[in-house]
């Protein structure tokens, strides 16, 4: 669950909301962060950069000249670019587990070597890996990481129209799984990255791209052993941009607004356990474990967490209201404070599942287990519940590394379109390609430019 600001679309491009540009407003501990300290897990193998073969890099795709500042038939060119690249990285199949993120790594490197972009690779166990390439500002300010993970989620190709690790591109689409998450948002991060270069933009940060292996299933191999292995690669960055956000699209493909995730909830995951005595289930025993468990499960389920305003929701709420356009949410949003105190208003707000989460430590029980033979009462029975926690409400909550964090989303998506996150038929259309490109390196020039 993530919290965001709103920046308003203006007539099919993107702005800012007052003062929501990367160095206005909120510094916050975001997922990002949250996550490199949260992964960081022993390591047992020693740190060790191999160098990425070019014997084996695939036939890439034809670069985009640019001669400046790129041209409307530029970024038209750089998203083709990107819907060939895209196409090539999703058929290297990294579902996680096991990843395989190595193959990627070394793909992910001959790509930046054909601009001229030296990669390290870090292959903390075999197979797994991260990538960390550096394009060089003059220094004058802090370092900008460009932050994606190669692996992905499982996919169920009876379940797709194409095969999810074909790379098809066809009706407007690059088919895939990553697609959106995130390979396509990593080739639009390295891509805005080499394009600066290509333009021979002066910077005057050093932009940092760095894959990490193991995102959707955290052995501890990724980003949080980079941190922790790797402190002096990272440590001075200012900035960092990973997934998160949202930019909400109509049905028509127009912005209707930009999300930033600026902090992220925490998952704190729990196992519940009860214990009784064990028998036939012909004979029932007045300590069931499962009837205890069941009777505990009924009270959390039931059970509602107060209602909490964070300053980050409030705000996102507050710029939300400026594009709402009934009267009484308009309202509620505007100043959700209030609104809490008000049952009606505050079941109206909170009948929003997305809303709902926002404003409130959630429980959700998601596991159980007890016996797997009918006629046996077990002596234990079990369930795990997934509980979020509001950013502030995890005393852990950790700020060691001091990198000002943001979610950005590169592709205005419907819902349609959303739904293939994790789902079935992930795709991102060719148009959100070009648009994200674009949509990137605007980000990235802006705050990492002379
Ligand atoms: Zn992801």
């Amino acid at each position: 669950m993530r919290t965001e600001r709103v920046a308003r679309s203006n007539q099919g491009g993107w702005g800012w909301v007052g003062g929501a540009g990367l160095d206005g407003g909120y510094r916050m501990t975001s997922r990002p962060v949250a996550l490199l300290a949260l992964l960081a897990a022993c390591a047992h193998n020693p740190v060790s950069p191999v160098p990425a073969p070019v014997a084996d890099a695939p036939a890439l795709p034809s670069r985009t000249e640019l001669r400046g500042q790129p041209r409307v038939e530029d970024w038209q060119g750089l998203g083709a670019e990107a819907a060939a690249l895209l196409s090539q990285y999703i058929r290297i199949n990294t579902t996680n587990p096991p990843g395989n993120e190595l193959q990627a790594a070394r793909w992910l490197a001959a790509v930046l070597r054909r601009d001229g972009l030296e990669s390290q690779i870090f292959e903390p166990v075999p197979g797994k890996a991260n990538l960390y390439a550096r394009l060089k500002g003059d220094g004058s300010a802090r370092p900008l990481i460009l932050l994606n993970h190669m692996d992905v989620v499982l996919a169920s190709p009876e379940f797709w129209r194409v095969d999810p690790f074909a790379g098809a591109i066809r009706e407007g689409y690059v088919w895939g799984r990553g697609a959106l998450d995130m390979k396509g948002e990593g080739i639009v991060e390295l891509l805005s990255m080499v394009a600066l270069k290509r333009a021979g933009v002066p910077l005057r940060r050093d932009i940092i791209f760095l894959a990490t292996a193991d995102e959707e299933i955290g052995a501890g191999v990724g980003a949080g052993w980079m941190v922790e292995q790797h402190p002096e690669l990272l440590r001075d960055a200012e900035f960092l941009l990973n997934e998160g956000g949202t930019i909400r699209a109509d049905e028509a493909g127009h912005v209707e607004y930009v999300g930033v995730g600026t902090t992220e909830k925490s998952p704190f995951w729990l196992e519940l356990t009860t214990h009784g005595t064990a028998g036939h289930g012909s004979r029932p025993t007045p300590d069931n474990p499962v009837h205890r468990l069941v009777r505990t499960l009924a009270r959390i389920a039931a059970f509602q967490t107060p209602l909490v305003v964070t300053p980050t929701v409030e705000r996102y709420f507050h710029d939300l209201a400026e594009i709402e356009v009934d009267s009484g949410r308009r309202a509620a949003l505007a100043n959700v404070r209030v609104a809490i105190q008000d049952s009606v208003a505050a079941r109206r707000l909170t009948s929003d599942l997305t809303f709902n989460a926002l404003l409130r430590n959630t429980i959700s029980i998601t596991g159980l287990k007890a016996s797997d033979k009918t006629n046996v009462i077990p002596p234990v029975a079990s369930a795990v519940l997934d509980v979020r926690l509001l950013p502030g409400q995890a005393p852990e909550a950790f700020l060691a590394l001091g990198i000002v964090s943001y979610g950005v989303s590169p592709f205005p998506l419907n819902d349609a379109e959303g739904r293939g996150v994790h789902g079935n038929d992930e795709r991102v259309s060719l148009a959100n390609l070009t648009f994200g490109v674009h949509f990137f390196y605007d980000i990235v020039a802006r705050v990492a430019a002379r």
